[in-house]
């Protein structure tokens, strides 16, 4: 999966000439340094483009305009140097509609106790122009992530790089198509939603097809290519027939292998991202998409069930958010099944009817057929597997009717305490923060759904300020949640988001 850009940020830095030619020459070769230390260091996902310092509205208003028309520009990172007057910054930030940073540091990490004198204090004065310029940020009522610290540090070139992955979720997620093969699973509230409404705010393409449209790409996959992809299978996982006939196993098998190479050439022909199926709805295919529809979620693709295109995608914007993080434990849709509220082993037990990404799996997954137990199709072959432990957040993305929340839990994914030999899908288990009880409740208090777009590798503080700039509401359910804070958080964003 590819996100087609070759996106960039730039850094501007601030300034102004009242301090002389030599000041600002010294402000050049800082910045310069900076930009080089910044991509040198090897822990930010993207290339930083320096560019002139900015030191009047003209050239200000100019930058930020360019940035605008740059595709590959995915935002700028703003830092004063010396004092900027912010009113020269008012029309460039008025026109500026990309994501922006601004790194609160400086070029020394010290200060020069035995050689500091007024020179000194007026070029390196960002303590003092960085002021300044948040002023006129905050007042402006403009979106934007501020990060303070030595440039040079760890953990602030960590939080740059996850912040720029935040905005390539702002800016990817105007490109964000979905195609619905079949409505919304009848008489279910939580995966509807306004789709019009999604289209202004988050700039997604919502679209529905018949099943009957995407079925006839299935039919039309040539034998011998599903024969191939079949072949690639029985090589890449395990196989479990459980008794089956090899033979009629092996062509439910193959049914899969038509449906992902259908799909994908569906997909692909009309330029889409993210699908969602209903099992209601499966006019024309054999069997519910499973297999097929885990692999092409593997590829890169957004996924919902039961019509879910919130769901799908979100998982699709969260996947281009972690496309390329080094040790990536993976991204999937998810729901939550059944507890275990065994004190002291509390969790939940995740899985869905057929279609979990294999990107979190622990162990290499095993394709089963098996009987749905639902609707009235052929029995769809699986991949099964368990999913690997560590941090993650379960994101859930609701309309509460006059807006949109997105609920953002915390969780600890733990290893499955027994084998669980007839469970015939994948499964991950997890214990949200701050422990299950209290997690539960606000989830439920917040109105959240039993899907969720689930990742290993992205943080609370990324899809938080990917809702900030998207400007909906977010709601955080963490280690620091109560009950009582988090009623009251909704009640003051029932005022806030009217
Ligand atoms: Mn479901």
């Amino acid at each position: 999966m590819k996100n087609g850009k070759n996106y960039k940020f730039w850094f501007a830095t601030g300034s102004q000439d009242l301090y002389g030619e030599d000041c600002l020459r010294e402000v050049e070769q800082h910045a310069r340094k900076i930009v080089e230390g910044l991509n040198n260091s090897g822990r930010l996902p993207f290339e930083v483009v320096w560019k002139p310092t900015l030191i009047d509205n003209v050239t200000i208003r100019k930058t930020f305009n360019e940035a605008n028309a740059d595709e590959e520009c995915a935002g700028v990172i703003t830092w004063m140097h010396t004092f900027s007057p912010a009113k020269s910054w008012i029309l460039g930030l008025q026109e500026f509609r990309k994501p922006l940073l601004h790194l609160h540091t400086q070029f020394n990490e010290e200060i020069p106790y035995d050689t500091i004198d007024m020179d000194f204090m007026n070029t390196n004065q960002s303590a003092h122009g960085d002021r300044e310029f948040g002023h006129i940020v905050s007042r402006m009522g403009i979106e934007r992530k501020v990060i303070v610290g030595h440039w040079n540090d760890k953990e602030v070139q960590e939080r740059i790089a996850g912040w720029m992955r935040t905005a390539i979720g702002v800016m990817e997620s105007s490109h964000i198509r979905v195609v619905r093969v079949g409505d919304n699973m009848r008489n279910v509230a939580v995966t509807e939603g306004d789709k019009v409404e999604a289209h202004i705010k988050f700039g997604w393409e919502i679209d529905a097809y018949n099943v009957t449209d995407i079925a006839e790409y299935v039919d039309a996959v040539p034998k011998a290519d599903v024969d191939a992809l079949v072949d690639k299978y029985y090589d890449q996982y395990e196989i479990i027939t459980e008794g089956r006939d090899e033979k009629e196993f092996r062509e439910h098998v193959a049914v899969q292998a038509a449906i992902e190479l259908g799909f994908e050439q569906f997909l692909t022909e009309k330029n889409y991202h993210a699908i969602v199926t209903n099992f209601e709805m499966l006019a024309g295919l054999k069997q519910l998409p499973g297999l097929a529809i885990q692999r092409l979620m593997e590829k890169g693709y957004g996924f919902g069930a039961e019509g879910d295109w919130k769901t799908a995608a979100m998982v699709r914007l969260m996947k281009i958010m972690a496309e390329g993080t080094k040790d990536a434990k993976g991204t999937s849709f998810m729901e939550d099944y059944t507890y275990n509220l065994v004190k002291g082993k509390e969790g939940i037990l995740q899985a869905h009817m057929l279609e979990v990404c294999p990107s979190i799996a622990k162990e290499k997954p095993a394709i089963k057929v098996c009987p749905l137990s639902m609707g009235k199709r052929e029995d769809p072959a699986r991949l099964v597997f368990t999913s690997k432990p560590g941090k993650a957040v379960a994101t859930s993305l609701v309309d509460m009717g006059n807006r949109f929340r997105l609920i953002v839990n915390e969780v600890n994914c733990l290893p499955q305490e027994k084998a669980m030999p007839k469970l015939p899908v994948a499964s991950a288990f997890w214990r949200p923060e701050p422990n299950l009880a209290t997690g539960a409740e606000a989830w439920i208090l917040c109105g959240g759904a039993h899907h969720t777009a689930f990742s290993y590798d992205l943080t609370v503080e990324q899809m938080t300020d990917w809702a900030a700039m998207m400007g909906i509401e977010s709601v955080v359910i963490d280690k620091n949640t109560t009950i009582r804070d988090i009623k009251n958080e909704l009640r003051w964003n029932e005022i806030y988001y009217r």
